[in-house]
């Protein structure tokens, strides 16, 4: 059943998409996402091109590109890498044809996708529009609401004072959740139970995401008790087909971002499998969806579910799809930026057929015996776990790599393959046991207990595991 993809010359197809050869693929991102696209390019016979920031000067994603620049020089960090007319530049004065914008910083920006294309660039993602219709969660609601997705019921707009918010819990009862309007990343989320808290908590919500984001708004939603996160992958390509590459349970999470990632989610009844991908496939349709994208949903003990967000570009835990498709999705997306259409590539529905279960462990440089505090310093001793069914995808995983303080603290992202969960994670902690690493802390103790939990071996999963089992985090 595996795809073998591609360094094909065109199949005999007719179609309307015009095709354009990428020959060279500026990565506007760094770490271990930047490697992942820099491997599709040199499969592919692509130039790869690099940029880095002057606190990034030492890293290996400089080194894994066929070249590097240096970006945002005399800039902050992050700042760096943010700079949407340098990156544009470097782009255009190393004659490079698209930009793949990788996961986080620029990558749900549509000005940043509209420059790409006034310079002449190729954006590998979906359109200006669609990242801007889904980037802002009120349109993507709509967008939802329109191509008959069911959605979680919430204000239609941003909130921005408690009257408001107390209106809509009277209308709607509690319990409700209050997220930050421009937030994200699970951050600036609060659940609230009690009718006599709505107005301090949305007060205090409020405030927190104004020093966090800029801006107070905020969006209520019914809070879903003992949801499930259950996301769909999808591929469109510029002719208007659209494939899903089934789903994923993100729902091992630790204050509302992911941990531990599973394709396909366990358990899940086969009627609405179909009906939540077929969904998140109408929804792409609806709005004119291209490139790789996931429709995120929130399922509730009784099987019913409802649309929570779509991010409008490849994801950190896109690994564990490939795993179980055998599709190489980074691949598929240049491929699709070129012209290329779905079935040109093979990529037709009844085609796609997974296999086994896919877990991804984030490892990161993050303390559990000092509530995740990242740590930094120089890694002495790196040896990793290896072997058949396990795959690593990291930047700064080697003895002698800095681990600095400016950016996230994934280390390495470690996939087991295997017939069933059960196996799948059985591989995975094998696998995490071979690993020895000294200079800086990681989470690898606790990902382990988490391997060795019965309920997360049972694949009975939601997103209250993490919270309810405090022997986790010993
Ligand atoms: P972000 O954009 O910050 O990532 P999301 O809307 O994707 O936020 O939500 C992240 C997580 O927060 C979800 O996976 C879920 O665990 C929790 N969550 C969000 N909305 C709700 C809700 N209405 N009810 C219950 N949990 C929710």
């Amino acid at each position: 059943h595996r795809f073998f993809v591609w360094s094909i010359s065109r199949r005999n197809y007719t179609t309307d998409v015009e095709y354009r050869p990428i020959r060279s693929v500026l990565v506007a991102n760094r770490g271990e996402i930047a490697i992942r696209v820099f491997r599709a390019c040199t499969e592919l016979g692509i130039r790869s091109v690099a940029i880095y920031s002057e606190q990034d000067k030492m890293h290996m994603h400089r080194q894994k590109a066929d070249e590097s620049y240096l970006v945002g020089k005399g800039l902050p960090p992050v700042q760096a890498y943010l700079n949407i007319p340098e990156v544009i530049r470097i782009a255009k004065e190393n004659n490079v044809d698209a930009v793949h914008p990788g996961y986080g910083f620029l990558s749900e920006r549509s000005d940043f996708a509209q420059a790409c294309i006034d310079a002449g660039l190729r954006f590998i993602g979906p359109s200006p529009k669609v990242v801007q219709q889904m980037g802002d969660k009120v349109a993507a609601r709509q967008a939802a609401i329109d191509a008959g997705v069911a959605v979680v019921p919430g204000t239609p707009g941003p909130v921005t004072t408690p009257e408001e918010a107390m209106e809509f819990c009277l209308k709607h009862g509690l319990p409700v959740i209050f997220k930050a309007a421009f937030g994200g990343g699970g951050r600036g989320m609060r659940v609230v139970r009690k009718m006599e808290e709505v107005q301090e908590m949305f007060e205090r919500a409020s405030s927190e995401a104004k020093a966090a984001f800029g801006n107070g708004a905020m969006f209520i939603e019914k809070f879903i008790e003992r949801p499930r996160h259950i996301e769909v992958q999808l591929m469109g390509d510029k002719a208007g087909n659209v494939v899903h590459l089934y789903e994923r349970d993100c729902s091992v999470q630790r204050r509302h971002q992911k941990v531990v990632e599973i394709a396909p989610a366990p358990k899940l009844d086969v009627k609405v499998r179909d009906r939540i991908t077929g969904q998140a496939v109408n929804l792409a349709r609806h709005v004119g969806y291209e490139n790789a994208g996931t429709v995120e949903f929130l399922s509730d003990e009784s099987g019913n579910f409802y649309f929570i967000e779509v991010n409008a570009r490849l994801q950190v835990e896109h690994t564990v799809t490939e795993e179980i498709t055998g599709i190489d999705l980074v691949q598929t997306q240049i491929r699709v930026a070129e012209g290329m259409t779905l079935p040109e590539m093979g990529l037709t529905q009844d085609k796609i057929n997974p296999q086994g279960y896919a877990i991804q462990c984030r490892v990161t440089t993050e303390d559990p015996a000092k509530n995740f505090q990242p740590d930094t310093g120089r890694i002495e001793v790196f040896r990793s776990g290896e072997g058949m069914g396990i795959r690593l995808d990291g930047a700064s995983a080697f003895a002698g790599a800095i681990i600095s303080p400016y950016y996230d603290s994934l280390l390495v992202k470690v996939i087991a393959h295997a017939g069933d969960l059960q196996a799948s994670a059985a591989k995975m902690n094998r696998a995490l046991r071979e690993f020895r690493v000294r200079g800086v802390k990681t989470n690898i103790p606790f990902l382990l207990n988490v391997l060795e939990n019965q309920k997360f071996l049972s694949g009975t999963l939601d997103t209250y595991f993490i919270d309810e089992h405090p022997q986790l985090f010993h």
